[in-house]
């Protein structure tokens, strides 16, 4: 089967409230607040790393990335030329809510490619690999969501902290990114978006919506999604030890 070609779409415009509110404000100014993917993992912003594990499939044709409205012109300047001629590298100013950010994004894709990966820009140890796999199964199937079995006993829990039950784990999966549609399926699920009543916590619950099918493909446990400075700790540890451990 020839390799299909793909839009990434990295969601990038995030507040980041709960990495701020552990005394982390990478980036902050008198008239911006912080932001969390500039804030360094190993020396380099988060996104770097996001957007270097990207540029390694041959099949990504583009980057699309979201970022906060005022930081566009900074994004670009810090990240603009990390990309190979001839592969598309495009920052747009990100919305309010994630799947708006998205959406600005998903707007100004090449409207040629095949495939349409979304990926959230704070889990930046996302090993090739597995982006490849998960456009396996989008081409084939249409939808395909990262994730990982939950190996965790679950609990239901009221407000009050009370355990109302515990949940049966054989059939529940954690889901991460990246989560990969081909391009017509994204497309419809994101122009009847407006349609989902609640909170929407990922692209393919859009899709599901619709009543499409979507597969899972085992990701890695190590596809961390960085929400607070513990969190990049544990990013900055793995990579310490040698993270992506193959070859
Ligand atoms: O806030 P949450 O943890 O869901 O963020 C997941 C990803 O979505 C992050 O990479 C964040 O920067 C991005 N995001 C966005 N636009 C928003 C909110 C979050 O691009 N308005």
């Amino acid at each position: 089967m020839p390799v299909p070609t793909v839009s990434v779409i990295i969601p990038a415009a995030g507040a980041g409230r709960r990495f701020a509110a552990g005394g982390w404000r990478p980036h902050a100014t008198p008239e911006q607040p912080p932001s969390k993917v500039l804030a360094l993992l190993a020396g380099r912003p988060i996104l770097a790393h996001t957007l270097e594990r990207f540029a390694a499939v041959d099949a990504v044709a583009e980057i699309i990335v979201a970022v906060a409205a005022d930081r566009v012109d900074q994004a670009r300047q810090m990240f603009g030329h990390t990309f190979r001629p001839g592969r598309r590298l495009l920052f747009v100013a990100g919305g309010a809510e994630r799947i708006e950010s998205v959406a600005h994004a998903l707007e100004v894709t090449d409207r040629s490619t095949e495939l349409v990966a979304i990926h959230d820009a704070v889990r930046p140890l996302i090993r090739p690999a597995v982006i490849e796999e998960a456009l396996r199964v989008a081409i084939e199937r249409g939808a395909a969501v990262v994730g990982r079995p939950v190996d965790h006993t679950v609990k239901s829990v009221t407000a009050g902290r009370q355990v109302r039950a515990t949940v049966p784990r054989q059939e529940l999966w954690i889901a991460q990114t990246p989560q990969v549609f081909r391009r017509e399926v994204i497309t419809e699920a994101y122009a009847r978006r407006h349609d989902i009543v609640g909170a929407v916590t990922d692209d393919a619950q859009l899709v599901e919506g619709m009543g499409r099918e979507v597969f899972m493909v085992l990701g890695d446990a190590a596809n961390l999604k960085i929400t607070t400075p513990e969190d990049l700790r544990l990013c900055e540890a793995l990579l310490a030890a040698g993270w992506p451990f193959e070859g």
